[in-house]
């Protein structure tokens, strides 16, 4: 045990903050027998053959050194050519770029670069609840933007009200595009509108792209960088479009005076990515175009059976363009305490949904749940949903 003297003398930032309530709902609701979880986003296909071969070939040639600090050249030139063909922006390989662990190694990378104590950072909501705890544990002050009245999309006009009110001398903003939970994506017009009230200010924007890939329907993905390149920073990552989440493999764009406080951070952090898992993802990015089309495929399907099977049980829901979450609306007749249905529908239905309010402001009286489970598994939730 510990010895009594040190046990709270840790970083008091860390002791102020909980851990994940998502994953605490989840831990709970494991335990009810036969329960189907649509509480994770973590994708049930797994990472194509093509990809795992590059890594094992890898792993057999003897790459296991200490690999180039912000990325072997390969997957850096991998990266901006993929980021040159989907958003139609460049970024120099050799000083725009930097590989990370995951999406959340560059949000770390990034939030530590930009925040201090005290700085405020611009957090539309309902998002993705770890930003909260990787903010605060810089000292710096999320923003909570409530965004329900819009239908889950920050308008230009809300964001100017913000910046010119309790948001005022916010050093940044974080958008999330697709975001998880709503599903939402923003179009071309709305995310220019966004740029032009960015542009007035003196405020980074910091893009979450990870779903990028997984758009759905008419929606199409694009990214402030295409309109703001000069003072947006954009993440993402293979975690979600590859099924790649335990090879850990993000990265960053950013305006080269940015990366290199960037690179410095993430050197200093993780000093360099894991040889084998960037060699997989050079093949992912170079050979791999028709992997994330294929999940596509699969999710839209899925997406399509949950909604139009939830909207004829009576829900309604923000309006679901990509990612695969559905964020849907608690009929009203349950109430509006979205913890309490998530506990009975798990408890009474044995299907897992994650409370709404966990995700931050606008999110109370709805509840996420994931589409990134087998089909059989989403038509029994249904079925067990509609009897409860
Ligand atoms: N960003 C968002 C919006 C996410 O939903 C997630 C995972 O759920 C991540 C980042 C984390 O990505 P990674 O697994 O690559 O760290």
């Amino acid at each position: 045990n510990l010895s009594s003297d040190l046990t709270s003398t840790i970083n008091e930032r860390l002791n102020n903050l909980t851990a994940s309530k998502i994953r605490a709902f989840d831990q709970k609701v494991s335990e009810i027998s036969g329960i189907i979880k649509l509480t994770i986003g973590e994708p049930d296909l797994a990472t194509p053959d093509h990809i795992k071969d590059a890594a094992i070939r890898d792993i057999q040639a003897n790459d296991s050194h200490y690999a180039p600090q912000a990325g072997k050249p390969e997957l850096l030139e991998a990266i901006s050519n993929y980021l040159d063909c989907s958003i139609g922006v460049h970024y120099d390989p050799k000083s725009e770029i930097c590989v990370t662990v995951g999406a959340t190694g560059a949000l770390n990378d990034v939030f530590m670069t930009l925040l201090n104590p005290g700085d405020k950072i611009l957090v539309p909501t309902p998002v993705w609840a770890l930003y909260f705890q990787l903010i605060k544990m810089t000292g710096a002050i999320p923003i909570q933007v409530d965004t329900k009245k819009d239908d889950f999309i920050l308008t230009a006009e809300h964001l100017r009200h913000v910046l010119n009110g309790r948001g005022k001398g916010a050093k940044a903003i974080i958008l999330t595009d697709p975001s998880n939970p709503t599903g939402r994506v923003y179009s071309a017009t709305a995310l220019k509108a966004l740029a032009d009230v960015i542009k007035e200010y003196k405020i980074f924007s910091v893009t979450d792209e990870i779903y990028a890939e997984l758009v759905y329907g008419k929606a199409k993905h694009h990214s402030l960088s295409e309109y703001i390149p000069d003072r947006n920073i954009l993440i993402s990552g293979l975690s979600k479009a590859y099924a790649m989440t335990g090879s850990r493999l993000g990265y960053i764009a950013a305006p080269k005076q940015i990366m290199k406080s960037i690179r410095k951070i993430n050197s200093f952090l993780v000093t360099s990515v894991t040889d084998n898992v960037q060699i997989a993802a050079v093949e992912a990015l170079n050979n791999g175009q028709n992997d994330p089309k294929k999940a596509r495929e699969i999710y839209e399907a899925r997406l399509n059976f949950m909604q139009s099977g939830l909207e004829k049980l009576g829900f309604e829901m923000a309006t679901p363009q990509g990612a695969f979450y559905i964020f849907a609306k608690i009929p009203e007749k349950y109430g509006t305490n979205d913890e309490q249905f998530a506990f009975e529908l798990a408890q009474k239905a044995k299907v897992g949904v994650t409370p709404g309010r966990y995700f931050g402001k606008g999110g109370e009286g709805y509840g996420r749940l994931s589409y990134a489970s087998s089909t059989e598994q989403l038509k029994e939730s249904l079925a067990r949903i509609s009897n409860f």
